[in-house]
C-alpha cells in the first residue's frame, strides 16, 4: 500500500491505492529526479502529453511548466487524480484521459497535433510505446524513464552488442541520448532495475504527407523496417547472410564490394547511414 503524506486520501473520498504489478507501477518519489526531468525539457509552446500519470507526482511538476495532457489506464489512479487536480482540470490546465495508450497510438488518435511527451513509462510496455511514438509523426520529442537496458538499446552506439534495428530506427528519425540513471530506491514500490532517462529529438519532420528527413513517405519507413528486421535476423550471422534471405545474393555481392566493405560484415558493425545506403541501393537495384 502507498501512503502520502501530501494528501488525506481519505478525506477526498479514496481508498488506500495498492501499486498494481499488471499496470508496471513505480511511483517516483525522489524529488530531485523530478526537477531533473524538467530541467531537461524542451522549452518551446508545444502541447505536452504524459503518459501514466500514477499518482500525479512528475505531473504535478509538469504543471508549474505548461498545461498536461495525462493518459492513465488505471480506473482507480484516474479516480484520485480527478479528486486531486479537481481546479486544475476545470482550468483546462490538466486534460485527464482514462484509456490505454497504445489503443491510441493503433487507432491514431493520441494528438491531432505536434507534441513533446514526457514519461515514467510502464516496463512492460516501453519499448512499444517509443515505437509507436517514434512513429508518430505529431510527437516531436520525449523524455522517458525506461529500464536501463532499454534505453541503451536505443541510444546505441555501432559495433556494440546493443547496436541493433531499435538504435538504428531511433536514430533515423532523430537523436538518442541516455541523460542519467535513476536507482531502484527513487521508487514505491522498487523495481529490480536500474532505470535511466531517455531523450530523443525527432529529426525527421512530416510535411504535407512527405518527410522531410531521409525516408520520402511512411511506405518508405515500413520498407525500412522490413529492412532491418531482415538484416538483423540472426544478429550473429554476416549482414551479408541476413539480407540475402530478401534479396538476390550476387547483387548483395557486389553492393558490398562496390562500398568496399569486408563480406563477413555484421550488421552492428554497419553504422546509420551504412544502412541507409545500403537501403537505399537494394531497393533501387529491386525496382
Ligand atoms: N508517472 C508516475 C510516476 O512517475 O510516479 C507513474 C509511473 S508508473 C512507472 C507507470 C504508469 O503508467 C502507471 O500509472 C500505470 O498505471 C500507467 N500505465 C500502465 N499501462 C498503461 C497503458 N497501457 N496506458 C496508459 N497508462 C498506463
Amino acid at each position: 500500500m502507498i501512503e502520502y503524506n501530501d494528501l488525506n486520501l481519505e478525506n477526498i473520498g479514496c481508498k488506500l491505492i495498492e501499486a498494481k504489478k499488471k499496470f508496471g507501477q513505480n511511483f517516483l518519489k525522489d524529488t530531485s529526479v523530478v526537477s531533473k526531468i524538467i530541467q531537461s525539457m524542451p522549452q518551446n509552446n508545444r502541447k505536452l502529453i504524459e503518459i501514466g500519470p500514477g499518482l500525479g507526482d512528475l505531473t504535478q511538476a509538469l504543471l508549474k511548466v505548461k498545461p498536461v495532457t495525462a493518459y492513465e489506464v488505471d480506473e482507480d489512479l484516474c479516480v484520485y487524480l480527478r479528486k486531486k487536480y479537481t481546479t486544475k482540470i476545470a482550468e483546462g490546465q490538466l486534460t485527464l484521459v482514462q484509456t490505454d495508450v497504445l489503443k491510441q497510438f493503433e487507432t491514431g488518435t493520441l494528438s491531432d497535433e505536434p507534441y513533446d511527451l514526457v514519461a515514467n513509462l510502464p516496463y512492460y510496455i516501453a519499448t512499444t510505446i517509443i515505437l509507436e511514438a517514434l512513429e508518430d509523426q505529431n510527437c516531436k520529442s520525449m523524455i522517458v524513464m525506461v529500464q536501463k537496458e532499454v534505453a541503451e538499446k536505443f541510444a546505441a552506439l555501432p559495433k556494440t552488442k546493443e547496436f541493433t534495428s531499435l538504435a538504428i530506427l531511433a536514430q533515423s528519425i532523430g537523436t538518442a541520448t541516455i541523460l542519467f540513471d535513476v536507482s531502484p530506491e527513487s521508487f514505491e514500490p522498487q523495481p529490480k532495475v536500474v532505470s535511466s532517462i531517455l531523450k530523443i529529438d525527432k529529426q525527421t519532420e512530416f510535411v504535407n504527407g512527405k518527410f522531410s528527413g531521409i525516408f520520402e513517405d511512411n511506405e518508405q519507413l515500413q520498407k525500412f523496417k522490413k529492412y532491418l528486421r531482415c538484416s538483423f535476423q540472426s544478429p550473429r550471422k554476416t549482414w551479408l547472410k541476413n539480407i540475402s534471405s530478401e534479396f538476390d545474393r550476387t547483387c548483395v555481392e557486389e553492393l558490398i564490394h562496390e562500398q568496399n566493405l569486408p563480406l563477413t560484415i555484421r550488421p552492428h558493425e554497419l553504422g546509420v547511414l551504412s544502412h541507409h545506403l545500403l537501403f537505399k541501393t537494394l531497393r533501387l537495384n529491386d525496382a
